[in-house]
């Protein structure tokens, strides 16, 4: 039993745990971190994009020893049918800049990284330790937590959750509600692993250089979801998720989504011979900004992807996760040097921050995309992707037809499949929910 008391008790040590334990333990607090998994990462998926930015505020010179796979230097977009895909790239050499502003990441290996710094900076990491209550006093102010390796309880003047979407401990505290199912998804990834050359060859890549594509369309079989491909240095990541929600109407497995995927024309060449040496599943919240929860009550705050900080059309997470720990943790260390009690009254200033920074900003503005996307998910990722494949092809295949009669028959399958009104009404509100 750990009988002394901290001034702060993280619960996991994912993006968000890190980033706040980091930031309260640097600014002189004594820190107990709770890690579930093996070590920290070890039960952590992402696709992974790391965003610099964000990381740099917190460890400032993270590029010389950081794990970082590859520095982006193309983004690919693509609409997808079932043999085709239309696409939108833009690369830049800008972004071979001296300070790189996204990378691929191993989050297993970069998560162990960041947790090292965590510890460098003098906080108390204990990994295998799943905690699974929180502790209150009879005001109902939550004072610490109760692990299950340990007997006791471990006290603590704020608990700051950082336990992911599916943590159970906020939700069984009653602090929150578990995500719904049409405001979560599932995602499955898989790891391709290939020589080196071989993937540069087949990205178009120099060096560290590296490439992210992202793809809709009837690989998500008319379900709300997204597929994505990252080039690693010597692997390659490939994943599909959809809404949860959409699994259970459709009947259609995560896996057999991921085996389409991984068949389609467009995508095998860029894998074929690869050995295949990781499978991974894992939750996405997608609800947005009216799915955020209350973000801190008597005792606690919420981060990361337990507050459901997730901004699900730009494909960010992990950012978001890690300035909101940051934020939570500048927030406590502020009012901790006022000798305050952490209160809600003195807590809300975490939120007022939040809402201050870009994560409540972007997640305010597409506030209405999810639900758009879930309601008119047929139209969105089969309806129109196989439309603009028709068009596509019929608009570069050249076979004597006058261009002219090419358009009129393209504008017709357009609105025979959904009518001028249905076309209206969907662009419609696609601009209301994208402002
Ligand atoms: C397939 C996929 C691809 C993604 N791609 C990207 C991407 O490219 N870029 C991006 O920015 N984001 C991406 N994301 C989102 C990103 O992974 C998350 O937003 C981010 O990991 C959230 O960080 P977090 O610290 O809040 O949660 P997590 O990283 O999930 O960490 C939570 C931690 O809490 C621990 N834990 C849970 N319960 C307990 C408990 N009771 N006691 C102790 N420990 C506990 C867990 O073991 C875990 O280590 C992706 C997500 C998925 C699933």
């Amino acid at each position: 039993m750990i009988e002394e008391k901290f001034d702060a008790i993280v619960v996991g040590a994912g993006m968000a745990g890190n980033a706040a334990a980091l930031t309260m333990a640097e600014g002189g607090m004594k820190v107990l971190q709770l890690e579930r998994g093996e070590y920290s990462g070890s039960k952590n998926v992402q696709g992974a994009i790391l965003y610099a930015d964000m990381l740099e505020k917190l460890v400032p010179d993270f590029r010389e020893d950081a794990p970082l796979e590859r520095h982006l230097v193309e983004q690919r977009f693509w609409m997808m049918d079932d043999r085709s895909h239309t696409g939108l790239h833009y690369r830049s050499e800008d972004f071979n800049e001296e300070k790189p502003n996204r990378y691929t990441i191993i989050r297993a290996q970069f998560d162990k990284w960041f947790s090292q710094k965590v510890r460098e900076a003098g906080a108390t990491v204990l990994c295998e330790t799943t905690v699974t209550e929180l502790v209150r006093d009879d005001s109902g102010k939550v004072i610490g937590v109760k692990a299950d390796r340990r007997d006791g309880e471990i006290h603590g003047d704020i608990v700051v959750l950082a336990e992911g979407v599916n943590g159970m401990l906020g939700t069984r505290a009653g602090l929150r509600e578990r995500p719904k199912p049409e405001k979560v998804a599932l995602a499955v990834k898989e790891m391709h692993f290939l020589p080196r050359e071989t993937i540069e060859a087949r990205f178009n890549l120099r060096g560290d250089e590296g490439v992210v594509i992202e793809a809709v369309g009837t690989i998500s079989r008319g379900m709300t979801g997204m597929g994505f491909i990252y080039a690693n240095k010597e692997c390659i990541s490939l994943g599909i998720g959809c809404l949860v929600a959409d699994f259970q109407r459709t009947g259609e497995t995560p896996y057999g989504l991921l085996d389409r995927f991984r068949r389609h024309p467009s995508v095998a060449p860029l894998i074929e011979g690869s050995e295949v040496k990781e499978y991974s599943a894992h939750l996405i919240p997608e609800g947005g900004f009216k799915a955020i929860p209350q973000l801190y009550g008597n005792g606690w705050v919420v981060i990361g992807d337990a507050a459901q900080l997730n901004n699900t059309i730009h494909r960010e997470g992990s950012n978001l996760a890690m300035t909101s720990g940051q934020i939570a943790a500048e927030a406590i260390l502020k009012i901790k040097s006022r000798n305050q009690p952490m209160i809600p009254h003195n807590l809300v200033l975490y939120k007022k921050m939040l809402d201050e920074s870009f994560v409540i900003k972007d997640l305010r503005k597409y506030k209405d995309m999810p639900a758009l996307m879930h309601t008119r998910s047929q139209n969105f990722f089969l309806t129109y992707p196989q439309l603009v494949s028709k068009a596509m092809q019929n608009f570069v295949r050249v076979d004597g037809t006058p261009k002219i009669d090419k358009e009129k028959l393209a504008l017709k399958s357009f609105t025979n499949a959904r009518s001028r009104s249905g076309l209206f009404g969907d662009a419609f509100r696609l601009v209301r929910a994208w402002r």
